[in-house]
């Protein structure tokens, strides 16, 4: 299905206005959020208000009913700018949570989360890592043990590195149900609220990039979950998260895209500025190939991830195909950033220059979602058989 021009249209005016919004409610106090370590929730709720939140969810739900393209656009914009932290919570927020929940939660679930997800009143997060087991999420020991006199389910344990994790109201953490069968065959999903007793969030984790993105531990202490509280089917929590891959992938993949013509932006700027020997450094022959390279990269990815996008849309998105989308942006990500910084020589490695932050942002990218390498296992597993 190709994009049709009005709708090409629609996203260049979205965009503009995600661009504005930027202007008004980032561009000034971005640096003070990332010496705090966190934006405020002031934010979310603005977002909200703005219509920038949870876009293609539909509108009886509060959302807008748009095509996943007007998301995507939310997540490239404000990566492009810069301003990562914001657009990797919202992703986590509007692309994964709140599909889990349009996705596999029941009618009252949706009712109760996605009209204040989209409003901005509620921030979601998403809890899978623990200490010990990241890639190879089988690994998980947090349980939720029913029960049998109430009904109700107990649970314990620990998770790490959750994205909004000190701005969430409510998280969906994957635990285990049934211990005496494969983890993919005992994880359950529970939608926790953070008042809940027994609850906490641990301390605001310090990053390499990302400053002004919260993430956390999180603790699970003998926390009360009726059968209400299950997101999708009891035992069958991998089945979910299997399901929502391709999307969370798709989304990292749209932000390493904006980000890489944003620094190619600043850069391509800088270098008609910046003059060396006498002429501008965008005159030296080895820089002009060395930018030509740095767009093919950026542009080849970008074709790729909007072929993606459409297929998500027409939801016949393959988990190898997100993988590849994956992979390849995040890995050219990072080597398109790095060359920028280059091109700004001691400049770029001083804070003040905002390639210096999409430098350190990046880094992340090829671990989380799902790492490079476990990227290669998806897709070679699809290519080869297991
Ligand atoms: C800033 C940030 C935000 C995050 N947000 C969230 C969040 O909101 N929710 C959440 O649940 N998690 C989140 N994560 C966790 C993230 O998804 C994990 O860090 C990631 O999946 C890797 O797991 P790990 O850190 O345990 O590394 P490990 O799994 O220990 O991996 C260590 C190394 O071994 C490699 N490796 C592991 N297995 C294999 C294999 N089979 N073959 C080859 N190589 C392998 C990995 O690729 C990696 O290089 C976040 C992480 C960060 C840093």
């Amino acid at each position: 299905m190709k994009q049709s021009t009005a709708i090409k249209e629609e996203i260049t005016l979205f965009k503009k206005t995600i661009e504005a919004f930027a202007k008004r409610e980032i561009e000034d106090y971005y640096s003070t959020w990332e010496k705090e370590g966190m934006f405020p929730k002031e934010l979310w709720k603005k977002l909200g208000d703005a219509g920038l939140l949870c876009v293609d969810i539909p509108e009886q739900y509060g959302g807008l009913g748009a095509p996943i393209h007007f998301s995507a656009s939310i997540i490239d914009e404000f990566s492009r700018l810069g301003y990562n932290a914001v657009s990797g919570n919202i992703a986590v927020h509007s692309d994964i949570v709140a599909h889990y929940i349009l996705n596999s939660g029941t009618e009252e679930q949706k009712a109760r989360y996605l009209p204040k997800m989209a409003s901005g009143e509620w921030i979601g997060a998403i809890a899978m890592t623990e200490p010990a087991a990241g890639s190879d999420l089988q690994g998980i020991k947090t349980t939720a043990i029913k029960n049998t006199l109430t009904g109700e389910y107990v649970i314990n344990g620990s998770k790490t590195f959750i994205s909004n994790g000190q701005n969430f109201d409510f998280v969906v953490v994957a635990v285990r149900t049934n211990l005496d069968v494969p983890a993919s065959r005992g994880t359950t999903l529970f939608i926790i609220d953070a008042e809940q007793n027994g609850v906490t969030k641990g301390k605001k984790l310090k990053k390499i990039g990302l400053h002004a993105a919260d993430t956390s531990e999180l603790f699970f202490e003998e926390v009360i979950a009726d059968s209400s509280q299950i997101l999708g089917e009891i035992n069958q929590g991998f089945m979910t998260l299997m399901r929502e891959l391709p999307r969370e992938r798709t989304a990292l993949a749209v932000g390493a895209c904006g980000a890489m013509e944003g620094a190619l932006e600043i850069t391509i700027q800088y270098l008609h500025e910046r003059e060396a020997f006498g002429k501008p450094l965008s005159q030296l022959q080895v820089i002009r190939h060395k930018v030509a390279e740095m767009t093919t990269e950026a542009k080849v990815n970008r074709a790729y991830v909007n072929h993606c996008l459409e297929l998500l849309e027409t939801q016949e998105l393959s988990p190898a195909d997100a993988s590849i989308a994956k992979l390849s942006a995040t890995e050219a990500q990072g080597k398109v950033v790095d060359g920028c910084l280059q091109l700004f020589g001691g400049y770029g490695y001083m804070e003040e220059y905002p390639i210096s932050r999409a430098y350190t942002d990046a880094r992340v990218q090829r671990i989380y979602g799902g790492t490079s390498e476990i990227m290669k296992e998806i897709i070679s597993k699809d290519i080869l058989g297991k």
